[in-house]
């Protein structure tokens, strides 16, 4: 078992650990959702981007909301 030394989480992989204190541990959401308005923020841009999938469920790309449609000309 490996433990975190800063927040005592246990892993059972050293990997896991690392992962942990790499990317998790102590460390600000860098990473926010792009849709305009939403709240969304995570440490991780993969969880970003499950986001966008679970959440925008993006069935076509028109259909994000965007404050300033595009115009067409
Ligand atoms: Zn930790
Ligand atoms: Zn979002």
């Amino acid at each position: 078992m490996y433990s975190c030394n800063s927040c005592h989480k246990i892993y059972r992989h050293a990997a896991s650990l690392y992962n942990h204190t790499t990317f998790d541990c102590g460390k600000p959401k860098r990473f926010s959702c792009s849709i305009p308005g939403c709240p969304y923020k995570s440490k991780r841009h993969n969880n970003v981007k499950q986001h966008m999938r679970l959440k925008h469920v993006l069935r076509s790309e028109s259909n994000i909301v965007s404050p300033h449609p595009s115009i067409i000309c």
